[in-house]
């Protein structure tokens, strides 16, 4: 039987209602979440640890390390890992651990829930038993498994915040859809090489996100403090103003003269930015600014901290980040 190891670190999936309080939500352990599906025996042999119980929204590149160092310290125990974790910044999270691990040959697969597995009509039952069983199959990355599909960790969003099908991925199809059975139609390729893990990440990243009548000089002490990237989400294809009192150039200018990497985002979830297409993206291309094309605004900052967690040279970090590293953005 696989022998799978469950890290708890918090969210709804593991909150209980507290009868005497009010209502009012406290976490549970999260081996008693496993008593509410004893079944789940059948499918495994589960191992659960406590990491830290949090909101999510409370995490930070700490507690990805955590994560990270934990799975690192038992990779060779066990077959598969499942992440359990709040939905708020689990896209963040999930994208973070698949750039920290290399040749990765075996599943990690992150999941939470709407509703509290306490309550009766909730979502954490059949999201941790699709999350299990996957964590059996031979997969070679980090997934996100939600309501009957599972995604490539990099390339998953939050999408809705009341709905059970809570993530997408925008600019890749699932990896496999949870029926009858489960059938994985897409995965990295398993790699012959030992895998290895780089659990490093800077927070001199920051994402700036373009709105009519932003004005760029308000924004310019931001550049200040050991930034080292700017990513920006632009508008449509990556576009953003060029002239008048809203003039990104500018700004980007300063971001060039200071050594700071300016990469170029969208606020459109769908497609790729392209910085051919119009003047705008012209400009910045020509100024150096990176195009995140396809990835999610997740995959594109949480790369950065790690390739700016990783190496020093700005010609090591560049060549990366263009390039996919984990399936995160699609070949052009
Ligand atoms: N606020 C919660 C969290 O992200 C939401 C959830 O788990 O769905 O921790």
């Amino acid at each position: 039987m696989k022998r799978i190891l469950i890290l708890q670190t918090g969210g709804t999936i593991a909150m209980q209602i507290r009868r005497e309080s009010n209502g009012e939500m406290v976490n549970t352990q999260s081996d008693s979440l496993l008593r509410y599906i004893p079944e789940l025996s059948q499918i495994a042999d589960i191992e659960c640890r406590e990491l830290f119980f949090k909101d999510s929204s409370d995490m930070g590149t700490g507690d990805w390390i955590t994560i990270i160092e934990a799975i690192r310290d038992s990779y060779n125990q066990y077959d598969g890992f499942v992440v359990l974790h709040g939905t708020d910044t689990l896209a963040y999270t999930a994208s973070a651990v698949s750039f920290a691990f290399k040749n990765l040959n075996k599943p990690i697969i992150f999941t939470g829930s709407q509703v509290p597995m306490s309550v009766i009509r909730s979502d954490a039952q059949r999201n941790l038993i699709n999350a299990i069983q996957m964590a059996t199959l031979p997969f070679n990355e980090v997934a996100v498994c939600f309501s009957d599909k599972i995604f490539r960790a990099n390339r998953t969003t939050k999408m809705s915040i009341g709905e059970f099908t809570a993530f997408n991925s925008p600019n890749f199809p699932p990896l496999a859809e949870i029926g009858l059975d489960i059938n994985i139609k897409y995965s990295l390729p398993p790699s012959a090489q030992q895998m290895e893990c780089f659990p490093v990440f800077s927070e001199d990243v920051i994402v700036l996100r373009l709105f009519p009548g932003m004005r760029p000089k308000k924004f310019l002490p931001l550049l200040e403090n050991g930034t080292r990237c700017v990513i920006i989400s632009g508008f449509g294809s990556g576009n953003f103003p060029v002239s008048g009192e809203y003039n990104l150039i500018p700004f980007i200018e300063k971001c060039v003269e200071k050594g700071i990497f300016v990469v170029m985002a969208s606020q459109a979830l769908f497609d790729s930015v392209d910085l051919e297409k119009y003047s705008s993206g012209r400009i910045a291309r020509d100024l150096g600014v990176i195009s995140a094309r396809d990835m999610t605004t997740e995959a594109a900052l949480t790369k950065m901290m790690y390739l700016l967690g990783r190496f020093k040279n700005p010609h090591q970090i560049r060549d990366r980040y263009i390039r996919p590293l984990r399936g995160e953005m699609s070949a052009n």
